[in-house]
């Protein structure tokens, strides 16, 4: 059991304010709290329209691995809580502590990584 879990909990919040406010500046949140890349109109020329798509594809692979960074982290939060945080995912086996420092929404150790 890890004794400076808040030390932790402290850090996955602060990454996961962080996160939220990238996603807030590409997309929105729908109703069930996914978040939808917005389509910026720059304006109706040919150039326009391309670099529209070209921002777009962009920022739908941004959202995407910040969403994906997002539930990890939310996953780390909950198991902070139910008291399973720091532990291997498919060994069981308590991740390093170094580890969990240098990336704190680890779910796995580096063996099974
Ligand atoms: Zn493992």
């Amino acid at each position: 059991m890890l004794k400076n879990l808040d030390f932790f909990k402290e850090k996955l919040i602060e990454e996961k304010n962080r996160i939220e406010m990238e996603l807030r500046k590409i997309a929105s949140q729908d109703a069930e709290g996914d978040y939808k890349t917005e389509f910026e109109d720059y304006g109706r020329e040919r150039e326009d329209n391309a670099s529209e798509v070209e921002n777009y594809t962009a920022s739908l692979g941004i959202t995407e691995s910040l969403e994906t960074e997002l539930e990890k982290i939310v996953l780390a939060l909950k198991k902070i809580e139910n008291g399973s945080y720091g532990k291997c995912e498919k060994c069981k086996k308590d991740i390093p502590i170094k580890r969990l420092e240098i990336y704190p929404a680890a779910q796995n150790c580096v063996e099974c990584q």
